[in-house]
């Protein structure tokens, strides 16, 4: 349990913001400044797979952290970063890490809503 909460922290933080959203005033910037932490761990800690495109074409399946970087190869890294602005248009950034990708995008948007709240 302990090791799941050290790894998965990211997607409880995210509904906890939400239900405390949905249940009690709580501060805006509050909320918003929480699901910018959600938003970095999806794209930086979150487990996940690589999703690099290998030389046979097909995506990596090694493990990476967060959405954003790749393995331990140094070259699927920079791949990944390299296709950022495209990821960012399509924002499922690849079925590989659907999930990662989708609750990235939900943080971001519940934070720039939760910021325009706030001003
Ligand atoms: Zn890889």
């Amino acid at each position: 349990m302990e090791r799941f909460l050290k790894r998965y922290w990211g997607y409880l933080l995210i509904a906890t913001l939400f239900i405390l959203w949905i249940k009690t005033p709580v501060d805006p910037l509050v909320l918003a400044g929480g699901f910018l932490v959600g938003l970095a761990y999806m794209m930086f800690v979150a487990p996940a797979w690589c999703g690099a495109t290998t030389r046979s074409g097909e995506p990596c399946r090694k493990n990476a952290q967060g959405v954003l970087l790749g393995c331990s190869y140094r070259q699927h890294k920079w791949q990944k970063v390299q296709h950022f602005p495209q990821l960012v248009k399509s924002v499922t950034l690849g079925a590989s890490n659907l999930v990662g990708s989708a609750s990235a995008a939900i943080a971001a948007v519940a934070a720039l809503v939760a910021a325009v709240k706030a001003m």
